[in-house]
């Protein structure tokens, strides 16, 4: 690479190859060397790399106005994104907060819940129930309702003491059961958890559709969301949905919570929103929580500089536009199934015992067994490294709960060939790491 990096990486004791240029479901780097993006880089780029739509976009946005501040003036493509993102999301969802991230969406939502309960004359509802094995970003209030601990620990001393329940989890059930012995135990705990805070002191609990960073794409079993957005309205707690990887047809579906047609109360995008291209995300609110503010203080004191900007509003409702015109969910949903196959196979053929799941084009590999006997102690970070050495770029899900799953999430966009080319260059990877067995 030559010169000496001054820019902060993830991991200090790693030379990081330097991205030179990128198209559809490839980068390449300053040595001209071609990476297949089989995790859309962060689960980000939902519409590949390069896209001529997104980009025209951009440019003609960048003649018109590219600044503007949400204290003196609106914006048209703000204004366009947020109409478009109401009209597609479930339930009564009337109103968006734009972010300029994941973090700070999950950020708004829950000040958005708090000050809700505040302006309903109840601000004793101040506790946001999270999960066990979750991720709803880096920032303060954001790890404070995650349970991803590597993250929580350098700040550990200014996290709160949160109540947390335990995980959705079919291929390591905290409650010992299988998918044919499912009682949803787990979403049970979840009004347990909100029982033993006192539900009159619960302002909202927060989920993951499919827990993505944390946990490796774990979807919830089926009749979970229902029950638990049951569960909320029975005690009157409002639910937040982090569709921030789920979200906008990620999972094959517009939304995560789509899957069993539930209303959250607030929803959180970012990531795919833009699909990379600029820096935004949002928070979605419902009409009531919306109308109780609005007839209550009448302000909602929260956002940033940037909030709203009109250069990356255009290019997430380029985005937008894109996933609609192409029905691109639908094709998540188809592609996803192949992958999937083409993954479990892989797998299977070299007699490795591992969990396969997720939705849509948001895949996991568990690589833990459940006979301890049978584990080849191969961690995620192992499986990634390997991927890279074969030119393909995976995800590893990182938490001390998980140390062995991986994601696996191209660009909504990639095509059946690229498809075969990720699960053949999955397949060397393994080959590097797993021992081949007797
Ligand atoms: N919520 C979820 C579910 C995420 O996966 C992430 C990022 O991985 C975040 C929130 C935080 O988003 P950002 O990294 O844009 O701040």
């Amino acid at each position: 690479m030559g010169e000496t990096s001054r820019v902060l990486p993830p991991d200090l004791r790693v030379e990081y190859p330097r991205a030179a240029r990128a198209a559809g479901c490839y980068l390449y780097d300053d040595q001209g060397r071609e990476y297949l993006d089989g995790c859309s880089s962060a689960i980000a780029v939902n519409v590949g790399h390069g896209n001529p739509e997104i980009l025209d976009a951009i440019r003609a946005q960048l003649d018109t106005i590219t600044y503007c501040y949400r204290t003196q003036f609106a914006n048209e493509p703000a204004e366009r994104l947020a109409a478009e993102l109401v009209r597609l999301a479930p339930g009564d969802l009337s109103h968006v907060q734009f972010t300029n991230s994941g973090s700070e969406g999950t950020e708004a939502a829950i000040r958005l819940a708090l000050q809700y309960w505040q302006e309903v004359g109840r601000p004793e509802r101040r506790l946001v129930v999270s999960r066990d094995v979750s991720y709803h970003g880096a920032t303060l209030g954001a790890l404070a309702v995650s349970g991803h601990e590597a993250r929580r620990r350098p700040l550990a001393a200014l996290l709160p003491d949160l109540p947390r329940a335990p995980r959705a989890d079919c291929h390591r059930c905290p409650f010992g059961l299988t998918r044919d012995t499912c009682a949803l135990d787990c979403a049970s705990a979840v009004e347990q958890t909100i029982l033993a805070a006192g539900p009159g002191n619960v302002a909202a609990f927060i989920m993951e559709p499919v827990v993505g960073a944390a946990g490796g794409a774990v979807p919830a079993p089926p009749g979970y969301l229902t029950a638990v957005a049951e569960i909320c309205r029975r005690h009157d707690v409002l639910l937040i949905a982090d569709e921030v990887m789920t979200g906008l047809g990620r999972t094959g579906r517009w939304f995560g919570v789509d899957a069993e047609s539930v209303a959250p109360d607030l929803l959180v995008l970012g990531k795919g929103m833009s699909a990379g291209y600029l820096p935004i995300g949002a928070v979605l609110v419902d009409a009531r929580i919306h109308a109780a503010i609005h007839d209550g203080s009448g302000t909602s004191a929260l956002g940033h500089t940037y909030s709203a900007n009109p250069l990356a509003a255009a290019s997430a409702a380029a985005v937008v536009d894109f996933l609609v015109r192409y029905d691109v969910p639908a094709r998540a949903a188809r592609a996803g199934d192949r992958l999937r196959r083409g993954l479990a196979a892989v797998l299977a053929a070299r007699g490795v015992a591992a969990d396969v799941r997720g939705a849509g084009l948001l895949l996991g590999v568990d690589l833990t067994p459940h006979d301890p006997d049978r584990d080849h102690g191969v961690t995620a970070a192992a499986l990634t490294a390997a991927a890279f050495e074969e030119r393909l770029l995976i995800y590893p899900a990182g938490t001390d709960a998980v140390p062995r799953a991986v994601i696996v999430a191209p660009p909504l966009t990639i095509t059946d060939a690229e498809l075969d080319q990720l699960v053949d260059r999955f397949a060397a990877a393994l080959d590097r790491v797993v021992p081949v067995a007797d």
